[in-house]
C-alpha cells in the first residue's frame, strides 16, 4: 500500500500535455493554448469617447464653471461606428456618442451632464447649434486612447495561458476565429462486474445498474476530457480482455476501469491489465479509494490504466485524486489545486482507518464564518453522501480524530 502523495506522483510521470490542435475560438473555452498570441493591432483602435458628450479642446474650457459657462459653437456629430466630418478648432465643438472616434482637433470629452444639454430634458435634439459647457475638465478626460489597452506588437497571451471568456473576449477583439490549443484526452470507461445491468435494464434479482459509468464519464466530461463509453466488462478473462482491447483500438489517451481490483475471487483486472501490459502499483493508502490499481496498457502505443474501485463513492474520490489530475495534465493544464475554504466543524470525526480520509461535506456560510458538517452516512456504496456534498475534508492518515469545533480546511468541489 502507497501512499497518495507517491501514488500520484507515479501516476503523472505518465501523463504530458497532448499535442496542439487548431479550433473554432468558442471551442477554446477551458484549454490550454499552444501558441502565443501577438496583437497586430492596438485595442482600442483609435481615440474614442468613454462617454457621451461634446468633443472640445481643453484650453477653450479651462475656466469654464456653472456661474461662468463657456459657449462653443456645435459644428457636427459623431456617432459609435462613424467618422467626424469636420476638424475641431478654437471655440467649436462636436456632439460625441461613446465609442465614437476623437475628431481631430479635439483632445477632450464634456459629458453631456456637465454641459448646458445636460441641464434640459433627455432626449433633447442635436440640433442645437452652440452648448454652455458647466466645468473645466483636463485635457484628456473621457478619452480612450488609441492603444490603451493593448499595443500592436504585444504579447497579449503567453503559450499555456487557460482560456476563460474574457480570454474569449480579447481573442474575439483580436480577430481570432480559431487558435492552437492542447486537444482533448480521449477516456475509455469500462465498468466491470457480472452483478451490472445497463441502465435502462430492468433490475432482476442479485443486479444492480452501472452508475459508476455514468458518474465516471461526467467526471470525464467536467474535467475537459472525451469519454469513451465501453458499456460493462463480464467477470471473465475472455470478456475483459476483448472489452479493453476494443477500447485501446478506440485510440484513447487514459483508460478507467471501474471494480474488479480487491480481493475478491472474481477481481481480475489486474491479471488482465498484467497479461495485456504490466501493472505498476496496487493499493493506496485512502478511504474510499483503498484498492486502486495503476498500469500501462500495450496498445499501439502504452496507455495509462486506472483500475478505479467498484464501489461508487471510491470510484470518485479515486478519480478526483487521479484521474482528474492526469486529465488536466493531458489538457495543458497545470494547477489542479481546488479552491479552499476554512471552515468550522460541527461534529466529531473519527478517522481510525490510519488511511487518508476524504469526508464529504456540506460547506455553508454562517455569519462571518464558514461551517462545515458531514453529508451523514459515509460508506462507499452510499453515493448520495457525494451527490449532497460540495466539498471534502481530506483528514490525514495520522490524524485519528477532529473534534467539533476545530477549524478545517475543505475542498470546494463546486
Ligand atoms: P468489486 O470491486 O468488483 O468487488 O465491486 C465493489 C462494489 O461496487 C460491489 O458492491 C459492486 O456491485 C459495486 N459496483 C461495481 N461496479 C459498479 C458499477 N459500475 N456501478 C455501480 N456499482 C458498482
Ligand atoms: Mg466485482
Amino acid at each position: 500500500m502507497i501512499a497518495v502523495e507517491e501514488a500520484l506522483a507515479y501516476v503523472l510521470k505518465h501523463f504530458q500535455p497532448l499535442e496542439s490542435e487548431r479550433v473554432p475560438l468558442l471551442d477554446a473555452l477551458d484549454r490550454v493554448l499552444t501558441e502565443e498570441i501577438v496583437s497586430d493591432i492596438n485595442i482600442p483602435p483609435f481615440n474614442n469617447s468613454a462617454m457621451d458628450g461634446y468633443a472640445v479642446i481643453a484650453d477653450d474650457i479651462a475656466r469654464a464653471s456653472r456661474d461662468h459657462p463657456v459657449t462653443l459653437r456645435v459644428i457636427g456629430d459623431v456617432a459609435a461606428g462613424y467618422v467626424a466630418a469636420h476638424t475641431v478648432e478654437r471655440g467649436t465643438a462636436i456632439r460625441i456618442m461613446t465609442g465614437a472616434p476623437l475628431p481631430p482637433g479635439a483632445d477632450t470629452v464634456v459629458r453631456f451632464e456637465e454641459t448646458s444639454e445636460g441641464l434640459e430634458a433627455r432626449g433633447a435634439r442635436p440640433t442645437r447649434e452652440r452648448v454652455d459647457i458647466l466645468k473645466a475638465i483636463s485635457r484628456g478626460e473621457n478619452v480612450r486612447a488609441a492603444g490603451e489597452d493593448i499595443r500592436v506588437g504585444e504579447i497579449v497571451f503567453p503559450k499555456g495561458t487557460v482560456v476563460r471568456p474574457a480570454e474569449i473576449g480579447v481573442l474575439a477583439s483580436l480577430g481570432k476565429k480559431d487558435v492552437a490549443v492542447h486537444r482533448r484526452p480521449r477516456v475509455a470507461i469500462l465498468a466491470t462486474g457480472d452483478e451490472l445491468v445497463a441502465i435502462d435494464a430492468p433490475i432482476a434479482p442479485g443486479k444492480i445498474r452501472n452508475s459508476n459509468e455514468y458518474s465516471n464519464a461526467a467526471a470525464v466530461l467536467k474535467t475537459g476530457g472525451v469519454p469513451v463509453q465501453l458499456g460493462i466488462a463480464r467477470d471473465n478473462i475472455a470478456d475483459l480482455t476483448a472489452k479493453i482491447r476494443a477500447g485501446l483500438d478506440a485510440d484513447v489517451d487514459l483508460f478507467l476501469t471501474s471494480a474488479g481490483v480487491s480481493v475478491g475471487d472474481y477481481d481480475i483486472v489486474k491479471d488482465v491489465l498484467n497479461a495485456e501490459g504490466e501493472m505498476q502499483f496496487w493499493q493506496v493508502k485512502m478511504k474510499p479509494g483503498k484498492p486502486l490499481a495503476f498500469g500501462i496498457l500495450r496498445g499501439k502505443k502504452p496507455v495509462p490504466l486506472l483500475g478505479l474501485p467498484g464501489n461508487p463513492v471510491s470510484a470518485m474520490i479515486s478519480f478526483e485524486v487521479f484521474a482528474r489530475p492526469a486529465i488536466l495534465t493531458m489538457l495543458g493544464k497545470t494547477n489542479f489545486a481546488r479552491p479552499t475554504v476554512r471552515a468550522i466543524l460541527q461534529e466529531e470525526l473519527v478517522n481510525d482507518s490510519q488511511r487518508r480520509n476524504f469526508i464529504r461535506v456540506v460547506v455553508e456560510p454562517r455569519g462571518a464564518d464558514w461551517i462545515a458538517r458531514s453529508t451523514g452516512e459515509q460508506g462507499s456504496g452510499i453515493l448520495t453522501s457525494v451527490a449532497r456534498a460540495n466539498g471534502l475534508l481530506i483528514v490525514p492518515e495520522n490524524i485519528a480524530l477532529v473534534r467539533a469545533g476545530e477549524t478545517v480546511d475543505a475542498q470546494m468541489m463546486d
